[in-house]
């Protein structure tokens, strides 16, 4: 079960679950050794813990959950240092450091800035003031670091995603970027507005090929995309189906405003001329999400649309009317 939950989830679940055999036995210890304060203390942050657990296990609200475990767990070890002192501010390191796992960066270090105030504020009496000095400077510096190093992995977890969704040639958005725009629109079915579907293939690609070499093929692909890009809204998304066939997934407009614009596209390819002395047109097939439609039943619908377009005599638009649901 572990398996189908997110990476953010498997962490904070993780984190928590290891909190209990890591401080339930010193609290247990303290209970029979009398240290009645020091043993509440744990089992109140053993407790937390495990009703986070709960509550992620149960509503997988991981941003919350996560801001609750670092300020929980960050109490819990400030109020730890104050009944215990100096011997336990050993523990302040490893806590510092979860909360970049489990936080975006700079949450982590305001969190960690404000406990590290309060440590200033309950060790100033109890350390001497060289010692209390080398404490606050490397826990600044593990702060630095880990900011650094916890920045530039999302910046890079960031880029890498962005280079996994991308279509080499093209820099349309690729197939995999599709499927997971579909999910996302399929799993809103009902609660936003029109989305239309535009299926686009190229025309007699293949003889574009044969004609003039792969090379000017793969010219033509790229111009045809940056002709698109020029064209569709900034809420609109394009992706690279495969091969020749790409798809526009235009949001908030009804499948009469997309045929419109599915036309002013069709147009727009064809005047370009992409080729001089050899036509460059594509066919369309157009399709309205139906409310309860699963996305494989609206594509086939646009796909049927396009094949209808392509037996026309291609050059074509067609649209899916709703009734043929
Ligand atoms: P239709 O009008 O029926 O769509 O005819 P078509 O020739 O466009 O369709 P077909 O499916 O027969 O051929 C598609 C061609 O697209 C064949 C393939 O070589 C070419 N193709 C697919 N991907 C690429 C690519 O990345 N670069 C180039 N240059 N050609 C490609
Ligand atoms: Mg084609
Ligand atoms: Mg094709």
């Amino acid at each position: 079960m572990l398996l189908k939950r997110s990476k953010e989830e498997v962490v904070l679940l993780m984190l928590c679950g290891l909190s209990i055999p890591s401080i339930l036995p010193f609290g247990i210890v303290r209970l029979f050794q009398g240290n009645l304060l020091m043993a509440t203390v744990d089992l109140l942050i053993v407790l937390g813990m495990l009703c986070i657990m709960v509550f992620v296990w149960r509503t997988r609200r991981v941003r919350l959950a996560g801001i609750a475990v670092t300020v929980f767990y960050s109490m819990g070890m400030l109020a730890a240092v104050y009944v215990k002192g100096v011997p336990i501010v050993y523990w302040v390191y490893p806590t510092m450091i979860a909360a970049f796992f489990i936080l975006r960066a700079k949450e982590a270090l305001m969190i960690n800035s404000v406990s590290l105030l309060c440590l200033i504020a309950i060790l100033h009496d109890a350390m001497l003031l060289l010692d209390l000095s080398s404490l606050v400077v490397t826990l600044v510096l593990i702060n630095l670091f880990a900011y650094i190093f916890s920045d530039r992995t999302s910046l890079q977890h960031f880029e890498l995603n962005q280079q996994a969704e991308k279509d080499f040639l093209t820099g349309a958005g690729n197939r995999r970027a599709f499927d997971k725009q579909l999910q996302t629109i399929c799993a809103k079915d009902g609660m936003q507005k029109d989305v239309c579907i535009l299926i686009l293939d190229l025309d007699h690609f293949k003889r574009i090929n044969d004609q003039f070499g792969h090379m000017v093929g793969d010219q033509v692909l790229r111009q045809f995309c940056s002709l698109l890009r020029s064209r569709i809204r900034t809420v609109d998304s394009f992706f690279r189906y495969g091969g020749e066939e790409f798809v526009v997934i235009a949001m908030g407009i009804d499948d009469i405003a997309a045929a419109r614009f599915a036309e002013e596209l069709r147009s727009l390819v064809e005047r370009a001329q992409l080729l001089r002395d050899h036509p460059v047109t594509v066919s369309i097939g157009v399709a309205k999400k139906l409310t309860g439609e699963d996305s494989e039943a609206w594509f086939q619908r646009a796909d049927a649309k396009l094949y209808e377009a392509k037996l026309s005599g291609r050059n074509a638009v067609r649209v899916a009317r709703e009734e043929s649901a």
